[in-house]
């Protein structure tokens, strides 16, 4: 396994006059689990494909275990990569195909039993090992391309583009609890790519969020929740994700609508465009004290409500708990040690 490094790293196609990945200075350590997370076309699989080497930078150097690797085809770099969609050989059985990459390594015949067996049981298909990969479901064909990427032990690094894309809704959760395992086993440096926050969320132990081309912020699913670095983060992750309410700074106060919020820190305005980021789990309902909420929407989710409504313009959620009662003309009151502060969409920070 090897540790990642991206030297100035920057990316346009040719066909394009705009950046698909904007300079980025990155160093990922061995044995990580990491998830490259964002929207579609922020350059999430750009960014994999330079890594493996299917996409060379116009900008910039990639280096594995301080070893330039930029002008190495993905075989010469020893990645193992997972598409989206399956890459399976159709006449093979499932057995050969998951023995297939350890064939073309050359290894022992009992070793390569041995980690096919290990693969299939991961995988739940010991039953389909003789099957022809041609008589399987899009499901099971898809587990054997995962099962290609994890049975060498002898890569530097596994990459994931969106691997569970045409897998079944209830299998999902089970393959992402067997992937984590996995890279626990055996501290692969694994690089997962999705749009999906509760698969990146799962997965990593580092996201990596990307917007526009560019890193917004890396770092625990904890730290994205508590402390986006970016307002995009802050809406992009939780659900419903972080209000963002704009508002005047005056000495140590934040002003929302004409509601001085306190936050405990005096801010010297330079006059930048300020907002106030607030989870909706951080916002308590009250009947007498806080800012009139016009309510818009209640949505019963199951295990807690989804209160929507409006201070003036400014579109705002909260998250009632179960048994938890909705005043009439319900104000809202903020936890006041919860709430970030933004300049130009960035967290202020609180030294
Ligand atoms: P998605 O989740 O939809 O796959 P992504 O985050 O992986 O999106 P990329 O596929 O890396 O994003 O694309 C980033 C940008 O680069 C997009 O604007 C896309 O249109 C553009 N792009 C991607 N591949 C090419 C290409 N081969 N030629 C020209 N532009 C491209």
């Amino acid at each position: 396994m090897a540790s990642i490094k991206l030297q100035e790293i920057a990316h346009r196609y040719p066909s394009s006059d705009d950046y698909a990945l904007r300079t980025l200075k990155q160093t990922w350590g061995d044995g990580g689990a990491y998830a490259l997370l964002g929207p579609s076309g922020c350059g999430k699989t750009t960014l994999l494909n330079i890594i493996s080497g299917l996409v060379r930078p116009s900008e910039g150097r990639v280096l594995f275990d301080g070893v330039d690797v930029t002008d190495l085809s993905t075989e010469q770099r020893n990645i193992a990569q997972v598409f989206q969609f399956p890459v399976v050989y159709d006449t093979m059985t499932v057995a050969e195909n998951l023995a297939f990459p350890l064939r073309n390594r050359k290894l022992a015949k009992q070793e390569i039993d041995l980690r096919v067996a290990d693969a299939l049981a991961m995988l739940g298909l010991q039953h389909r090992a003789n099957d022809r990969a041609r008589s399987l479901s899009a499901d099971d064909k898809q587990k054997i391309s995962l099962g290609r990427g994890l049975v060498r032990t002898d890569v530097e690094a596994i990459l994931f583009d969106e691997p569970l894309t045409v897998i079944d809704p209830h299998l999902k959760w089970q393959l992402r609890t067997e992937l984590k395992k996995i890279h626990q086993r055996f501290q692969h440096t694994m690089i997962y790519v999705t749009h999906d926050q509760t698969e990146a969320l799962t997965f990593a132990d580092q996201v990596i969020v990307m917007y526009q081309g560019a890193v917004v912020q890396i770092g625990t699913p904890q730290q994205l929740f508590e402390s986006p670095e970016h307002t995009f983060v802050g809406r992009f992750i939780g659900s419903p994700g972080m209000n963002v309410l704009p508002c005047n700074i005056e000495g140590a106060d934040a002003v929302f609508a004409g509601n001085r919020i306190p936050l405990q820190r005096v801010i010297s305005d330079t006059g930048q465009r300020y907002e106030l980021g607030v989870r909706p789990e951080h916002i308590q309902l009250s009947a007498s004290a806080g800012i009139p909420l016009n309510v818009t929407s209640v949505e019963d989710v199951g295990r807690h409500k989804i209160v929507r409504g409006r201070v003036e313009d400014t579109l705002i959620n909260t998250i009632v708990n179960d048994g938890v009662g909705i005043p009439e003309n319900p104000r809202i009151v903020f936890d006041t040690d919860k709430i970030n502060l933004y300049a130009d969409d960035y967290r202020v920070g609180n030294d």
